[in-house]
């Protein structure tokens, strides 16, 4: 492995022998320090395992320096052939190596003041079908790993190699959180707020507190405004996507190591594809790298998330209440259209009823009900509406007003009677059209 005690300092063999790398030193100079720094600490049996504690000594090969067990290997050896094993075959190696050294150096930094170990994934002190990257070992006996994820992340074999991970740990009661390599992040859909998964990835979401949050959130907006708004409102999605949509919110992490940055991505999960972004923000990674208040999560939240969450709410409502406004408005244009119509139809069935005159002209109400009378019938619904119809037609076809003022008066009345344009009274349809027809006398 690469890493072994001296007393109770680790040392990191290959990150020395990179550092000197980056130095432009020369081979023989690297190795040259390093003996001169290291070989008599091992011949002396100094350096022991971070595992099981027995004395390695260190083996400087061209292809890699690592610390060798003296007897019997331990888990620790099994597991860091298969990492090394694994990490040229699932991960994009050199930035891995760079990226997971960096991570490990925030975790360390930041988790110190809660004693916890930060370690090197094979150190457990058992055999694993797959490794960690890193694990991290609570004074209470939890245990956390974190992978720092570069891989091939088109192919299918990766995927399930991400779900045999996950299994992995699940037995061995871990905790897991993914770091993913910021080249896996897309960019939005042009014209819906979504972001595209690759399989793996969507394996790797995780609800946390704030996740939950937003799904409360999610759901009280929905009871304020109504669904197919909101969800075209905040995502630019159409009815059409409605069905399939659970509203879980879950989190993604995307990592930079060298800018020493994070993307924490909130996403509604649409699909196995596709992910409605409801809130994305940049974080430091050392603040990733922290942990929540409870101790339970890292800290992937922005402080300022809730005041966000509420400013995105008020927008929310008050495009809600505009929405309905226009909403209303086309209603009321669409209603005077109606009564425009009617007027046209009005001055049509004029036409018509001429034709009939003879036969209307026959006709006499029974009662010598004036148009006022008749309004009042209609408002205390103490006359039928079929007969209220004749005599309407009768009125209209005879033109026999007693006088302009109560022409007028009846016109306002039957206004007020159907209420506001914009508001309506609720009335039978017939008798809506009787007080159109009253209105436009
Ligand atoms: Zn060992």
């Amino acid at each position: 492995m690469e890493v072994a005690y001296l007393i109770n300092d680790r040392i990191f063999l290959e990150e020395e022998r990179r550092v000197l790398e980056d130095q432009e030193t020369s081979y023989n100079i690297i190795i040259k320090s390093i003996e001169d720094k290291y070989r008599v600490h091992s011949d002396k049996k100094a350096f022991t395992c971070i595992c099981c504690k027995q004395a390695v000594s260190m083996v400087l090969r061209q292809d890699k320096f690592h610390f060798k067990h003296l007897g019997e290997g331990c888990p620790s050896s099994e597991n860091y052939r298969q990492y090394t094993k694994q990490i040229k075959e699932e991960e994009n190696e050199q930035p891995h190596r760079i990226g997971k050294t960096i991570i490990r150096t925030y975790l360390e930094g930041q988790l110190k003041i809660h004693n916890v170990e930060v370690q090197e994934g094979y150190s457990y002190r058992k055999s694993l079908k797959i490794i960690p990257d890193l694990i991290i070992y609570f004074p209470g006996g939890d245990i956390w790993v974190v992978d720092y994820i570069t891989g091939k992340k088109q192919v299918e074999a990766y995927n399930s190699f991400i779900k045999k991970r996950k299994e992995v740990y699940e037995n061995e009661g871990f905790k897991y959180f993914f770091f993913i390599d910021k080249a896996w992040l897309s960019s939005e859909h042009p014209n819906i707020k979504a972001v595209s998964l690759y399989p793996a990835e969507n394996q790797m979401l995780i609800q946390l507190e704030q996740d939950q949050l937003w799904e409360v959130w999610i759901a009280n907006l929905i009871l304020k405004t109504d669904e197919e708004f909101l969800l075209n409102h905040l995502f630019g999605l159409e009815r059409t996507f409605k069905e399939q949509l659970t509203l879980e919110v879950r989190s993604l992490l995307y990592v930079d190591p060298a800018e020493g940055t994070a993307l924490v991505q909130r996403l509604v999960r649409l699909d196995s594809k596709w992910g409605l972004n409801i809130f994305r923000t940049e974080i430091s990674l050392e603040k990733a790298a922290s942990l929540d208040s409870a101790k339970n999560y890292f800290q992937w939240i922005d402080e300022d998330e809730e005041t966000q969450r509420m400013k995105l709410e008020e927008d929310v409502i008050a495009a809600y209440r505009k929405f309905e406004k226009e909403q209303k408005d086309k209603i009321e244009q669409e209603l005077s259209k109606e009564v425009y119509k009617k007027k046209l139809v009005n001055i049509d069935s004029n036409k018509v009823t001429s034709h009939y005159t003879h036969q209307s002209a026959k006709f006499t109400p029974q009662s010598n009900t004036t148009l006022s009378e008749l309004f009042v019938k209609l408002q205390e619904q103490t006359i039928d509406i079929d007969e209220a119809l004749v005599l309407y037609d009768y009125y209209k076809g005879s033109k026999i007003y007693k006088n302009r003022d109560e022409l007028e008066e009846v016109r306002g009345l039957a206004r007020t009677m159907m209420g506001p344009i914009s508001n309506p009274n609720y009335l039978d349809r017939r008798l809506r059209e009787i007080l159109i027809n009253l209105a436009l006398l």
